[in-house]
């Protein structure tokens, strides 16, 4: 009992020295996941942890989600790769990014299977473990990125070296998964299916998180989902069925009046067209906050949404707080979270909700709840 007070005490202690506190729902993750998984029921259902699993932090998510039952783990980087092995010791980890020159010994050694994205690659992969390794076999449908063309991969069906590089995965990725009536994600959708005929004895995969509402034949063997985990729309401008994963929550340091006409924040960006009460936030774009979300921006304080006014500092964000009367000193206001989601988020700061995930930052108390 005395312990878990001095553990409150002290918590709240570094809370406090802290301007702001992101909490990731490690729940929320695993639920989105069984939901995908039980909407694709013939094809299994891996995660994308890429990028410190899009911000919110792969130490945490990484072990949520193979309690949870997946298997399979996709990661950017090498880096990335050695760092999920060693949370995930019975995973099956691959690598997006592919196999570097020189690379093999490093993947091996901790049991990593490079995305070979060109011949180059193909071909010193084979030369270094001779079919001792798994390995993916990554065919660019439409990117042009990464990948080899399909043209290319179809004229390595039989080929021996497949046999020779490990190959047990073939996957492509798509250009426009989140427009599912774009013509380009049926060309790519019908060019992969080639790929894959050509290649019966392997897994496929092609979809990422928009991809999973693919019809049936189009989602495969493999689900590669990132976004949606962490609570992204899969089908923007539909109701969004994904769990909210992050909530950020910055300290209000101040509450002042301001004239009509008087401004406020560097450059004067924002002039006070009447009499205003604003708030000033202990959080800015050092912590991962858009700055091009100035002037666009909201928070919410007490459940009202609060227009962010001027630019955003380093440090501090200013609110205009008039209708919300429970902005005070030491209160809290929500950035990310119930109406503020994501998405809206990205929109507001003209960008998408994967780039405010990804950025988000490492200055405030970070919780994980499960
Ligand atoms: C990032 C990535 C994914 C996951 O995409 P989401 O849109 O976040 O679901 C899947 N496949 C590849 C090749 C990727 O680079």
């Amino acid at each position: 009992m005395a312990s878990a007070q001095s553990t409150a005490e002290t918590t709240a202690q570094h809370r406090a020295g802290h301007g702001a506190r992101l909490t990731v729902d490690l729940s929320a993750v695993t639920a989105n996941w069984r939901r995908l998984a039980a909407h694709a029921p013939q094809a299994e259902c891996g995660a994308v942890v890429k990028a410190d699993a899009y911000g919110c932090g792969l130490a945490a998510v990484a072990p949520a989600l193979w309690r949870a039952g997946c298997r399979t783990f996709f990661v950017a980087h090498l880096s990335e790769g050695i760092a999920a092995r060693a949370l995930l010791p019975e995973a099956a980890i691959y690598v997006l990014n592919g196999l570097p020159p020189g690379g093999a010994e490093a993947f091996r050694a901790h049991a990593l299977r490079p995305v070979l994205g060109s011949g180059e690659e193909l071909a010193e992969w084979a030369a270094a473990t001779q079919g001792a390794s798994p390995a993916a076999l990554h065919v660019d449908t439409g990117m042009n990125r990464l990948g080899l063309r399909v043209e290319e991969a179809l004229a390595l069906s039989g080929d021996p070296v497949i046999a020779r590089a490990g190959i047990d995965l073939v996957m492509s990725h798509l250009v426009s998964a989140e427009q599912p009536d774009d013509p380009l994600t049926a060309h790519q959708a019908e060019a992969f299916a080639r790929v894959r005929a050509a290649f019966p004895h392997l897994r496929a995969s092609l979809a990422n998180s928009s991809g999973t509402c693919l019809a049936d034949d189009a989602r495969h063997d493999l689900l590669r989902p990132g976004y949606c985990l962490f609570g992204g729309n899969p089908e923007p401008g539909r109701a969004n069925p994904m769990r909210p994963v992050v909530r950020l929550e910055a300290t209000i340091l101040q509450v002042r009046q301001v004239e009509a006409g008087e401004t406020c924040g560097y450059n004067a960006r924002w002039r006070a067209p009447a009499p205003r009460r604003l708030a000033t936030l202990s959080l800015g774009y050092a912590d991962g906050y858009p700055r091009s979300a100035s002037n666009s921006g909201h928070a919410l304080v007490g459940g009202v949404l609060c227009p962010m006014l001027g630019l955003i500092s380093m440090d501090l964000i200013i609110l205009d707080v008039t209708h919300a009367p429970e902005a005070r000193r030491g209160g809290t206001a929500t950035l990310i979270g119930d109406s503020l989601d994501i998405d809206t988020v990205g929109q507001a700061a003209g960008t998408i909700g994967y780039e405010i995930l990804t950025g988000l930052g490492s200055r405030y108390v970070r919780i994980a709840i499960e």
